[in-house]
C-alpha cells in the first residue's frame, strides 16, 4: 500500500492520479491511497510522468524520509513552507536547510 498526499488538494490533480492508477484507488481524508501498489519508486516516476506530461511544472513527486510508503505531490511555492528544502537542480527534498546544501555541492563539484 502507498499513501500519496497532495498538497492543496484540487480536482486536477486527484484525475491525474487516477489515470495513473485507475481502479486500485480509493480516498482517506487528505491522501489517495494506493491499495495494490507496493513500489515506491515505480508510482513516483508514474506520477512524474503524467506531470510533466500534463504541464504541472509547478509540482513535484516528494518521498517521505520517515515514511517509505508514502509520495506526497507538492507544490513547489508550498516546500518551504512545510519546512522542506528543495534541491533547485535535481528537485530532490531535504528536510533541513544545511543537507539541502551539503547536497548541492554535487552538483557545483560533479559527481565524483
Ligand atoms: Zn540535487
Amino acid at each position: 500500500m502507498i499513501r500519496i498526499v497532495i498538497s492543496r488538494y484540487c480536482d486536477e490533480l486527484k484525475q491525474v492520479v487516477f489515470d495513473v492508477f485507475g481502479s486500485q484507488v480509493s480516498i482517506d481524508k487528505q491522501s489517495i491511497i494506493l491499495s495494490d501498489e507496493t513500489e515506491v519508486q515505480k508510482a513516483k516516476q508514474a506520477l512524474e510522468r503524467v506531470l510533466s506530461e500534463r504541464r504541472f511544472e509547478d509540482y513535484i513527486v516528494a518521498e517521505n524520509t520517515e515514511d517509505p510508503t508514502e509520495l506526497a505531490i507538492l507544490k513547489k511555492g508550498d516546500i518551504e513552507q512545510l519546512g522542506l528544502y528543495l534541491c533547485s537542480f535535481c528537485m530532490m527534498v531535504f528536510n533541513s536547510e544545511v543537507e539541502r546544501n551539503l547536497h548541492q555541492r554535487v552538483h557545483y563539484f560533479g559527481f565524483a
